[in-house]
């Protein structure tokens, strides 16, 4: 149980970080969902979290591409909270084209959202989390944060990045009751992948069975997706005190993806 403790999720109004945040809530943790918007119903997904799991649940605008927002999303959970005890950066978007022709706005941004945006929130909170002497840093890489797929330059360098930075700020944190941990999905039928279903299939004119099948699911041997509860179990897992002495590690859940 994570009662009385407080977690960030960022983009969590969507997918999986919505997944992870309803989860941890109903562990008992206090919930502070993201994303940059602005809209009633990210503020609704709070007060439905609060209603259903009766813990304490704000909604935070602040835009992950911007290094200053992240931080300061991390202090604001701190002034409101009085701590940040599990930080699950989830926050991603995605673009695929061949490298000659990725568009530079794309990558800054796949960069800035999938990889600088952790590096920023973890400075912020690990300073409170060694004060409290206890701390939960779980990053959602990806599959794509082991293996390579074509196409996807910005997302796998961002992704195999976030490892590394999981590995490093495990081992800067090594005995101060500091965890530090990288998720790996392979494909989780999300908005993220619906766009990518919908462009393959255009591309390939086949159905969209046969395209999920065939195409989206390739590289993945179980040839069935990885469901968002699925997920959001291994980061409870991850935060409690049962995951204490793991660290600095990746865990897959990709269908037998990197198994091959
Ligand atoms: P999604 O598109 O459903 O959700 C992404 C979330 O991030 C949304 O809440 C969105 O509002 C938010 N977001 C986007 N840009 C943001 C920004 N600039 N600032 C703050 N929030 C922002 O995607 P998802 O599939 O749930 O992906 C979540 C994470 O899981 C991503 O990091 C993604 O790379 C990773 N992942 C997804 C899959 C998959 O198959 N869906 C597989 C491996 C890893």
């Amino acid at each position: 149980m994570l009662t009385g403790k407080t977690a960030i999720v960022t983009g969590s109004t969507s997918g999986i970080g919505l997944a992870i945040a309803e989860a941890l809530a109903a562990q008992g943790a206090n919930l502070v969902l993201n994303s940059f918007t602005d809209r009633e119903e990210d503020h609704a997904i709070a007060a439905q979290l609060t209603a259903d799991h009766g813990i304490e649940a704000a909604y935070i605008k602040a835009d992950m591409a911007d290094g200053d927002a992240c931080r300061k999303l991390v202090e604001q959970t701190v002034s409101r909270f009085s701590a940040v005890d599990v930080l699950v950066n989830n926050a991603g978007i995605q673009h695929v084209a061949p490298v000659e022709d990725f568009p530079v706005d794309k990558w800054n941004a796949i960069m800035a959202i999938n990889l600088s945006s952790a590096f920023h929130t973890t400075a912020a909170a690990v300073p409170h989390m060694r004060d409290a002497g206890h701390g939960r840093i779980i990053n959602i890489a990806s599959a794509h944060g082991l293996r390579a797929s074509p196409n996807k330059s910005a997302y796998v360098a961002a992704k195999h990045g976030l490892v590394g930075l999981t590995k490093t700020v495990a081992l800067e944190n090594a005995g101060k009751g500091i965890t530090c941990n990288a998720v790996c999905p392979g494909f989780v039928l999300t908005p993220l992948v619906e766009k990518q279903i919908e462009d393959r299939m255009r591309e390939t004119g086949l159905d969209r069975e046969t395209t999920i099948r065939d195409v989206i699911l390739e590289k993945q041997p179980s040839k069935q997706f990885a469901t968002v509860d699925q997920i959001a179990g291994a980061v409870v897992y991850l935060a409690s005190d049962a995951a204490a002495q793991i660290t600095g590690t990746t865990l897959s859940i990709d269908g037998g993806w990197t198994a091959q």
